[in-house]
């Protein structure tokens, strides 16, 4: 069975882990910031702040904005649950913006028709979370303007996109954004297990981000209300968590990092590939690329017009039944259970919906062969025209 996405781990990885095993830190240690330092110096950011996964980075991000009961928080629902999850663990109320049905990214036009709606009403959100869909970078740039001109603070769920840039910058620069989180999920770009990132460039946040994933303590007598009653001394001075990353984790990060580049060399070549095989079949719609932007391709996706549900279900099962397991990003979040008893309701976002019917997610990772994608799309063409 080819599968959808698998991590890739060398000799050097393997090394580093158990280096890190042997060593005198196995939990949070030096290998932490020397992670974090790393990827913020790679992608432009002045601060990273590396916890057990992005959800987790999500959280302590929307924490660190100031989001709590009250306030309003949107995201695409064209995502992974953790994206508007983030919002509710902070009391907040969720809503979406409809997508772009050939990019999968939260649509500009309908943000900004949103947003002019919101403010007649009183109702505008405090932070708006952009997904980079399958690795290419929403339109951080009108995301930026918008929010600017409303004031609301921007998270860049960049879960997918660890090395894509946007305009010659890399995302995690936050050039355009508050804070943005990566997730290192073995699926994604590169893996530490589980773990996330949230990288910013405000000293304030990330310092809060620092505190709260460790129980809301702090050890900077700076910051301690009272005198310290001698060397054991903390004080706990918010309400955190444990969303530490370990020092295994962190040094598998740093051993993954070095080979990014390639590793997104072979996802852009596999998906160039992809994208030339497939341009002979006009009902086939492969996930368009923006001309300024250079995606990570976590995902391949296509669209398939023209089929009803039964036949798109099918097809994904009948790949499946011939060793290609194919998938489907996302179920839009709107029209989960609980979401729904949020008060969401089929119809909210036509787009997100039709993209969901339409949608499917081909295999691709660094160890995937160019004969790999050739097989694919031969099962994939077949069933199709069959
Ligand atoms: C994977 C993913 C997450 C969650 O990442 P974890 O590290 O597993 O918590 C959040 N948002 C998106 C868009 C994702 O794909």
């Amino acid at each position: 069975m080819i599968p959808y996405g698998r991590q890739h781990l060398d000799e050097e990885d393997v090394k580093a882990v158990v280096e890190t095993l042997t060593s005198s830190w196995l939990t949070q240690g030096p290998a932490v910031p020397k992670f974090e330092a790393a990827l913020a110096d790679y992608c432009g950011a002045e601060f990273g702040v590396a916890v057990n996964s992005a959800t987790s980075a999500l959280h302590i991000a929307c924490l660190a904005l100031g989001v709590s009961e009250g306030d309003r928080v949107w995201t695409s629902p064209n995502s992974f649950v953790a994206s508007s999850n983030c919002a509710l663990y902070c009391g907040a109320k969720v809503d979406f913006v409809d997508i772009e049905l050939n990019t999968g990214n939260m649509c500009v036009d309908a943000l900004r028709n949103k947003l002019a709606l919101a403010e007649s009403i009183n109702a505008l959100p405090k932070v708006v979370i952009p997904v980079h869909f399958a690795g290419q970078p929403c339109d951080m740039k009108e995301i930026r303007v918008l929010s600017k001109q409303y004031g609301f603070f921007v998270i860049e769920d960049a879960s997918h996109a660890v090395g894509a840039k946007y305009q010659e910058k890399f995302v995690g620069s936050c050039e355009f954004s508050d804070i943005c989180v990566f997730s290192f999920h073995p699926v994604k770009i590169i893996t530490t297990m589980e773990g996330g990132m949230a990288l910013t460039n405000n000293s304030e946040w990330a310092e809060k981000m620092r505190m709260l994933r460790s129980h809301g303590i702090t050890n900077d007598p700076e910051k301690m209300t009272e005198d310290s009653h001698g060397p054991w001394y903390y004080q706990q001075i918010a309400l955190g968590f444990n969303y530490r990353m370990t020092d295994v984790e962190a040094a598998l990060g740093l051993s993954q990092l070095k080979k990014l580049p390639g590793f997104l060399e072979k996802r852009n070549a596999l998906a160039k590939y992809y994208d030339n095989l497939l341009s002979v079949f006009s009902c086939i719609k492969p996930l368009q690329q923006r001309g300024d932007s250079y995606s990570s391709y976590h995902l391949y996706v296509a669209r398939v017009e023209s089929l009803t549900n039964k036949q798109h279900s099918d097809l994904i099962k009948n790949l499946r039944e011939q060793g290609v397991f194919a998938h489907l990003h996302y179920i839009p979040i709107h029209i989960q259970p609980y979401y729904k008893k949020l008060g969401f309701k089929m119809g909210d976002f036509p787009n997100a919906e039709t993209y969901y019917r339409q949608a499917i997610t081909l295999p691709l990772f660094p160890e995937l062969t160019l004969e790999d994608v050739e097989f694919i799309v031969e099962k994939l063409t077949a069933e199709i025209n069959g």
